[in-house]
């Protein structure tokens, strides 16, 4: 009996309200310490790798000078972030870059070091020390994922260093981020993320050995109806591995005038002009001499007469101006005229002796467009080294 009773008292205590209230004080107290005890970690952790950043740009060495001003100005930064933004505009990139490596070693708080490390891998980026680059916009991501100027130097950097797949990693962080903010008016922007993305795709099968050829084409070909300002890489690309796969699909190419500098460069032995039917592929060898040799030979074998001569060089008249010349001077003077070739910038009109697939000035993604000059042809190969 006795026993009994000492067991239901011993039972009823976890009935006592009193009870529950202090469980649950228990439980919001264990999540409390939990939480703080992750954010410690976390804040531990992004002071341990901001010192690990640090230390691999000690090599550099810290300007005393830097370090004295820093110690003596409880306001310094905003000073030396001028100072540095004058060196960078004078082309001195590398004062610059000590002076922001200086910024770092010398503030303890990882408050404001963002847009310090920010400008340290813009200058880097700049400077072109790519990897650089590429740890301090990571280090920056790591703390702010969504900072999408960072995430956008990130990808400039990823195509820079060929690591294309991590580009389009990063591609897709944006737009996540872009659809996230709710503002998806922006097809331009949208758009420009899609040629991105494909861009990308095609210079990362340029270089996978693991795919095969044959799927590469199917791809590439994919790419190329989506997006038509791919097609010179990829005409390129096909030329470098299957010449006949190459004329093929150059011949159905709509813009040939982009692709002037590829028929012209194409040596004489690379040329099937009997394959060949688009008549401004044509024009190109025939303002070369490549075709009109052909024409003649063929008017010697049939022995017709001049006047006969003179119509069939009249009919094969180049239509743009600067071929036309150049197959003029071949044929009536003693010229030796070749083609002289600059790229312009569809986006900032620009203009650049050669040709990258995206624009120096503006960062604008294949906007190239081929612009041709008749010039007397120099034989580099007998020029005196004095
Ligand atoms: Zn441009």
């Amino acid at each position: 009996m006795l026993r009994s009773c000492i067991c239901e008292s011993d039972m009823s205590w976890y009935k006592d309200p009193l009870f529950g209230v202090i469980l649950l004080f228990i439980i919001i107290a264990i999540i409390g310490a939990i939480d703080f005890i992750r954010n410690r970690l976390r804040e531990r952790r992004r002071t341990h790798s901001l010192e690990n950043l640090k230390k691999s740009y000690e090599f550099l060495g810290i300007k005393d000078g830097v370090e004295e001003f820093l110690k003596l100005n409880q306001n310094a930064i905003p000073t030396l972030e001028f100072i540095a933004q004058a060196y960078i505009q004078s082309g001195n990139i590398q004062e610059a870059i000590k002076i922001y490596t200086s910024i770092l070693n010398s503030t303890a708080a990882t408050q404001g070091k963002e847009r310090i490390l920010y400008a340290l891998g813009v200058a880097h980026f700049q400077a072109g020390f790519l990897q650089r680059a590429k740890n301090t916009f990571l280090e920056i991501i790591k703390n702010s994922p969504r900072d999408s100027e960072s995430l956008l130097y990130l990808l400039r950097t990823y195509e820079k260093l060929s690591e294309y797949q991590n580009a389009i990693d990063v591609i897709d962080c944006l737009q996540e981020i872009y659809e996230q903010s709710g503002n998806i008016d922006d097809t331009k922007y949208l758009e420009s993320l899609e040629q991105n993305r494909a861009y990308l795709r095609a210079m990362h099968l340029f270089g996978d050995d693991d795919i095969s050829f044959e799927d590469k084409i199917a791809e590439l070909e994919s790419l190329r109806a989506r997006f038509p300002r791919l097609e010179k890489s990829i005409l390129v690309y096909y030329k470098q591995y299957n010449l006949a796969l190459f004329w093929q699909k150059a011949q159905e190419s709509r813009n040939i005038e982009n692709l002037l500098d590829v028929f012209w460069r194409t040596p004489d032995t690379q040329v099937p002009i009997e394959i060949l039917t688009n008549p401004k592929i044509i024009e190109v060898y025939r303002a070369r001499g490549l075709i009109k040799s052909q024409v003649t030979s063929d008017i010697a074998k049939s022995s017709e007469s001049k006047q006969s001569l003179d119509s069939i060089n009249k009919s094969a008249v180049c239509a743009k101006f600067e071929l036309e010349a150049v197959r003029t001077l071949r044929i009536y003077t003693r010229f030796m005229a070749d083609l002289h070739f600059e790229y312009r910038c569809s986006e900032c009109k620009g203009i650049f002796p050669l040709e990258s697939h995206r624009c120096p000035t503006c960062n604008a993604l294949l906007s190239f467009e081929v612009l041709c000059s008749v010039r007397e042809h120099k034989d580099e190969v007998h020029y005196s080294l004095l």
